[in-house]
């Protein structure tokens, strides 16, 4: 596998030299970008480009992918799922695999979860969280249009979700037209009280519909973490204000921070949950946002105007679920749990290492998500000791995203212990070569 034959015939275009004619990619400058990697195979934790060469993806393709890449088991659902019912409309429809889907969610969310929303990404199920939130007072007539979030936040890219997002470039350009909302610190160690302080005081006011975070581990901003107690209580001060807690699972669930989710570490229960990227195994577009039954029954009423009047035209698509009904199994087999337990042994000696190294300033763990930042100045989100340490990755066949100057492992469950020291031994090598 990986072999010459995958090296396209002279005189015919490889996918690289093809996608620029037409194709505009995410989070790219184009004039400056390098060209994208044309890849042609998956298989477990390696993708091979079409000159054959092998990589090792060890950010699970954006976070997607925890059961390998063309994964057996997942395709033969969707085959499965695909020649019995492949779409129906959720509007005014149900069926077996949405159903079922959501008997088996049940089981493994915080109990006070009781109702669940289909969509299709990670920004629509946090779109619906906040609407929800905000629609919730508006039902009850009451004013609160505001949201809170942390500083140096990502819940995705689309109105309500940049809104809430703090990574302030991304977003710039919308400024006046989002809706409001508030930062307050992130409670990581040394700043819990600061957190604490920001929040009761716009608890005070009874102008917040909602406070969103991402559980334990902000993921786009360098997977900076913090830890349950804090977050314990910031969810006891929200309720002291009547504001609903949205807890953005997006990146942390399905076993990333070494539990199902991120909020199985607290005491307290979140309001609302919004999950995507792993849930279908990184096969199929799939999200869910998750109530508590308060405020499902904000919206359950006589007056059809207060019904939640949002929908995507493939909610709940049966396909969808038949891979999040496989990706289920996958996680909770028991060989699957060793794995999760495997990796994040093996991330703590790597830490224990790193944190020794004359260049890194600290490296952190949680479950399968291992990060460290480099001692030096920051530069900006894309900067240009970013792409070198990025290009040093793809020469040496290892997808790694830095950002900034922190380098992250997030890998796919089951990669092995030696696919998992030969990028250890990849991001030592690049703090040897990249200065
Ligand atoms: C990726 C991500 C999103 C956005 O998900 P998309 O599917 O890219 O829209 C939202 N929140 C968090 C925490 C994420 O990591």
């Amino acid at each position: 596998m990986g072999s010459n034959e995958q090296i396209p015939p002279l005189g015919v275009r490889g996918l690289t030299e093809r996608d620029s004619q037409y194709l505009w990619h995410p989070y790219t400058q184009h004039k400056t970008a390098a060209k994208p990697i044309g890849i042609t195979k998956g298989e477990g934790v390696l993708l091979w480009d079409e000159n054959g060469k092998e990589y090792i993806d060890a950010i699970a393709s954006w976070w997607v992918n925890p059961y390998g890449h063309s994964n057996r088991y997942i395709a033969d659902a969707i085959y499965k799922q695909l020649t019995s019912l492949e779409h129906v409309l959720f509007g005014g429809f149900t069926h077996e695999p949405a159903v079922l889907l959501s008997e088996r969610l049940m089981e493994i969310l915080p109990s006070n979860q009781k109702k669940l929303f289909f969509s299709d990404n990670g920004s629509t199920a946090v779109e619906i969280a906040i609407k929800v939130a905000l629609q919730y007072y508006y039902n009850k007539g009451e004013k609160r249009t505001k949201i809170i979030a942390f500083e140096d936040a990502f819940h995705g890219d689309t109105f309500a979700a940049m809104a809430a997002s703090g990574i302030s470039f991304f977003t710039e350009a919308f400024r006046g037209s989002l809706i409001e909302v508030v930062r307050i610190p992130v409670p990581v160690k040394g700043r819990e009280e600061e957190s604490y302080s920001a929040l009761k005081a716009l608890a005070a006011t009874n102008e917040y519909a909602g406070f969103i975070f991402e559980p334990l581990v902000q993921g786009a901003a360098g997977m900076v973490m913090y830890a349950p107690e804090a977050l314990d209580n910031l969810v006891a001060i929200s309720k002291t204000g009547g504001i609903f807690t949205i807890a953005d699972e997006v990146m942390t669930g399905f076993g990333k921070t070494g539990k199902n989710f991120a909020c199985d570490y607290l005491t307290a229960q979140p309001d609302m949950m919004c999950l995507s990227k792993a849930l279908t195994g990184g096969t199929i577009p799939m999200a869910i946002t998750s109530f508590s039954q308060e405020l499902y029954d904000g919206f359950y009423n006589d007056d059809v105007n207060k019904a939640l009047f949002h929908g995507h035209t493939f909610t709940a698509n049966p396909t969808g679920c038949a891979a999040a009904l496989a990706s289920l199994d996958l996680l909770q087999q028991d060989k699957m749990q060793q794995n999760l337990l495997r990796i994040n042994k093996k991330h703590l000696d790597f830490k224990d290492k790193m944190e020794k190294h004359p260049r890194v300033k600290t490296a952190r763990v949680l479950g399968v998500i291992f990060a460290l930042e480099i001692e030096r100045e920051s530069e900006s989100y894309y900067g240009s000791f970013r792409n070198r340490l990025y290009d040093f990755f793809i020469s040496k066949g290892v997808i790694l995203r830095p950002v900034d100057k922190v380098v992250y492992i997030l890998p796919p469950y089951i990669i092995n212990d030696e696919q998992l020291d030969t990028v250890y031994g990849i991001v030592e090598e690049a703090l040897e070569t990249i200065l």
